[in-house]
């Protein structure tokens, strides 16, 4: 789709549309069928072209969207044409940051599309969708009239001395004071937890070399995406893939295998393997079933404590056929110690066959099963996510309210107090846009996708 914005935008697209009535003529939130055509008459496409008039539309000017069939070829044409007319290309975030600067969205409302786009899990989408219909900001404007009457409150005392009776209530003002800085350090505190799985899942598979680590990545991914071979070693540098399991991404890394090496280039892999697996939120070890005793000590000692294990046994198949192993449950073989993983936190073992169409199945289900545990400390949805940005606004504001009420405990000047709270107020205008620098509204809109 092509979305055209501003005072231009029903002439330009007016002047290559022809269909029963043209765009000019057409009132808001109408929909026109017809036929595309270049500055010359040339068709280029059957298009669904849709007007939303001035201030009825997403950037609040007018806009006209048109819903071409798709492909490269055919909106690359209907865009030259309207350049060629006299648009420009939009820069990144340009329809969300008019929408800003006319007042249809707050910044926090704004920064929630890039929120939604980006979202890796639908807990994250739906975070996003909670700020873009507004939950953060009012939730902003909710502790700034708290702050309001505050400040209102300290101010009068400066103002006039005398007439704000006998003397401030220090001990009731500190007390509101407190309430509302320590709704703010909830939030704050709840963050992380809020965030977990923003991003969605990232899932590290290691172990030795050669035990199956590729086959199982393709075999969770249903294509070939990692190279598979049986000289160890084959996996050098870290390959990425995707599955969606329960609304959430999770994004899975083949490591080359833990070992050292005197060969340069499989020690780099090894080291970004090691990198991998200290940033991931859940390792799958992977260990070959047919051929017990493997070392893992060396994997232990990379994953460390940092994040939850699952053990994934492969070629369960050659370990079938060659009689290792026994029934019932994942029985360890002979030759592993149980101390090899000492200090990790396994979630669960299973079997798996790389190589077979369902072997990676029991896998898959362990992988679901982790999920709640994985992103466990998440405070639910009742708590708005917050950018890096909308963050540190937060704690500014925090920090002066904490100034401020130990500053009315101990009765000192109502004008320091009234600083403090004038900048609590500040930082917390900021996260809905009021105040902010120019360059810093640029720079949040700079990293927008373009279209948006
Ligand atoms: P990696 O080095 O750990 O990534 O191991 P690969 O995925 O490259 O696999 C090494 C070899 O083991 C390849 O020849 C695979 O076909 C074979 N292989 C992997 N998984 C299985 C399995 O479950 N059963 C059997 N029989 N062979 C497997």
């Amino acid at each position: 789709m092509v979305r055209l914005s501003g005072p231009g935008a029903l002439r330009i697209a007016s002047g290559h549309f022809s269909g029963k009535r043209s765009p000019e003529e057409t009132p808001t939130h109408r929909i026109l069928h017809g036929r595309f055509h270049d500055g010359s008459g040339a068709p280029i496409d059957t298009v669904l072209l849709s007007v939303f008039r001035a201030p009825h539309s997403y950037t609040g000017e007018d806009v006209v969207e048109i819903a071409s069939h798709g492909g490269a070829a055919v909106p690359a044409a209907i865009f030259e044409a309207l350049v060629r007319a006299g648009a420009r290309p939009a820069r990144p975030g340009e329809f969300t940051e008019r929408a800003f600067r006319n007042g249809k969205l707050d910044l926090a409302q704004a920064e929630a599309v890039a929120a939604l786009v980006r979202a890796r899990s639908d807990r994250a989408a739906r975070a996003a969708r909670a700020t873009l219909g507004g939950a953060l900001s009012r939730r902003i404007e909710r502790l700034d009239g708290a702050l309001v009457e505050l400040l209102a409150e300290v101010e009068a005392r400066i103002d006039f001395p005398s007439e704000a009776g006998e003397r401030l209530d220090g001990a009731a003002l500190a007390g509101r004071c407190g309430g509302i800085a320590s709704e703010i350090g909830g939030w704050l505190a709840g963050l992380p937890g809020a965030r977990r799985g923003e991003g969605g899942v990232s899932v590290v598979l290691a172990g030795p070399p050669n035990v199956g680590k590729s086959s199982l990545l393709n075999a969770l991914v249903g294509y070939e995406r990692a190279i598979v071979s049986d000289t160890p070693g084959t996996t050098r540098d870290t390959v990425e893939a995707s599955i969606w399991l329960d609304g959430v991404e999770l994004r899975m890394v083949d490591t080359a295998g833990l070992r050292w090496s005197d060969d340069p280039i499989e020690r780099l892999g090894t080291e970004r393997a090691a990198l991998a697996l200290s940033r991931s939120d859940l390792a799958v070890v992977v260990l070959d079933r047919s051929a017990p005793g493997a070392s893992v000590e060396a994997l232990a000692g990379a994953l460390g404590e940092s994040a939850p294990v699952l053990v994934a046994w492969n070629k369960a198949d050659l370990a079938r056929s060659r009689g290792v192993g026994g029934a019932g449950g994942v029985p360890r073989p002979e030759g592993w110690s149980g101390t090899a993983l000492a200090g990790t936190r396994v979630l669960a073992e299973v079997e798996t066959v790389a190589i077979e169409p369902s072997g990676a199945d029991l896998l898959r289900d362990a992988l679901r099963e982790a999920l709640p545990s994985v992103l466990s400390g998440h405070a639910g949805d009742e708590i708005p996510t917050a950018s890096a940005r909308q963050e540190a606004l937060l704690a500014e504001a925090h920090a002066a309210l904490v100034r401020a009420e130990a500053a009315l405990r101990a009765d000192e000047s109502c004008d320091l107090i009234a600083l403090d709270l004038t900048d609590a107020r500040r930082a917390l205008g900021e996260i809905v846009g009021r105040g902010v620098d120019q360059d810093v509204v640029a720079a949040i809109f700079a990293r927008f996708c373009i279209g948006k």
